[in-house]
């Protein structure tokens, strides 16, 4: 088998979104697969799919057009990230909803859809205090208009996007806030909205403790689904797997090495060295991976293993009484930095287990 490599276990995939999906029927919640750390895979979309996701999302375009590939196609194919002005006509073309802040953009939405005679859904995001994407609700009623004057644009619903920039939690308040707001739209413009997506994996605990999830029927999940953890504290979440993904890496050098560097000391490749504890000398092992393939600070070691550093192409560790030997693989956990990063690499291959 080729290293570095990512073990996807679909299974696990497909478990875990049926136990969120099952979860938040009970609050009349519907799931959206977020793939994005994974690059669209199809064969996780389809394990979010079989899970009784009601449809995926993605950030980039390019994934979204991956997944179309998909037989059957997944009937809804949602861009999450802003689009591109310069990206409208791939986005209409690929996904079949996005979710829109910017006038100018729904404009070019709206044009590209006319010229490819389709018709784009639309969700608005509204800015409830995290400040990264959404308009700001005293704003929402004149972005409405100006959907409801493009015939090839379909308003859907409003969306929130919390905790992902500034770590602010979803709360009955915010959430409160965009029910009302849904209210408010429909009874001025005579508009139904079909979905309104509260937020992310971090909407959970929420979603799991309110008394009322209002008017609130989409989330979009993916941490929560990929790797079984709460975002809001990394906690696990109860009956999911946490090691659907496993990250198998090559050693290429072990010898005893003293603990501690000698010589005249200035920065390393990435700036300040790394400290290194200890005295005596260390059993060390170099993997073949670093930090273009992954990020290292989010690899979890097997038991008894430690990581004393890593460069761009090299990971250093403390083998302790560990008994590997140059040619053996080692396994390791990802956390979503990691897993992202990981997926994106040219160098890291993935197998998917069903
Ligand atoms: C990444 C992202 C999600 C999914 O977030 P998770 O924490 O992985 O569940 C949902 N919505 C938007 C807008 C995103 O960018």
């Amino acid at each position: 088998m080729t290293a570095p490599r990512i073990d996807i276990d679909l299974g696990k995939i497909e478990h875990n979104t049926r136990v969120l999906v099952d979860r938040l029927a009970l609050t009349g919640i519907g799931v959206t697969g977020v793939t994005k750390a994974t690059l669209g895979s199809p064969g996780v979309g389809a394990a979010m799919l079989r899970g009784g996701a009601v449809g995926l999302a993605d950030s980039h375009i390019e994934n979204l057009a991956r997944l179309s590939r998909l037989d059957p196609a997944p009937v809804a194919r949602t861009l999450i990230r802003s689009p591109m002005l310069s990206q409208a006509d791939l986005v209409v073309r690929d996904a079949t909803c996005s979710l829109n802040t910017e006038l100018s953009v729904l404009s070019e939405l709206n044009r590209a859809a006319s010229r490819r005679h389709v018709l784009h859904d639309v969700v608005l995001m509204v800015e409830l205090g995290d400040l990264r994407e959404g308009i700001a609700v005293r704003q929402v009623p004149d972005v409405v208009r100006h959907v409801l004057r493009c015939s090839s644009l379909r308003l859907v619903g409003l969306g929130a996007n919390l905790a992902c920039q500034s770590g602010v939690v979803p709360t009955s308040r915010n959430m409160g806030i965009l029910t009302e707001l849904v209210g408010r739209v429909e009874g001025d413009y005579a508009v139904e909205l079909t979905t309104v997506s509260g937020g992310n994996s971090a909407n959970l605990r929420w979603a799991s403790q309110a008394l009322d999830t209002g008017r609130i029927n989409d989330l979009r999940l993916g941490e929560s689904i990929l790797l079984g953890l709460d975002p809001l504290d990394r906690t696990p979440i109860e009956g999911l797997h946490q090691d659907g993904f496993v990250a198998s890496v090559e050693v290429i050098e072990v010898a005893n090495k003293p603990a501690q560097p000698w010589g005249q000391r200035a920065q390393s490749a990435y700036g300040t060295a790394q400290v290194r504890g200890g005295s005596m000398t260390v059993r060390q092992a170099i993997l073949a991976i670093g930090r273009q393939d992954t990020d290292p600070a989010g690899l979890t070691p097997p038991e008894g293993i430690t990581i004393l550093g890593s460069s761009s192409d090299h990971l250093v560790v403390d083998l302790g009484d560990h008994p590997a030997v140059v040619g053996d693989e080692l396994q390791f956990g990802l956390n979503y930095g990691a897993l992202n990063r990981a997926m994106a690499s040219p160098f890291v291959t993935r197998t998917e287990i069903r």
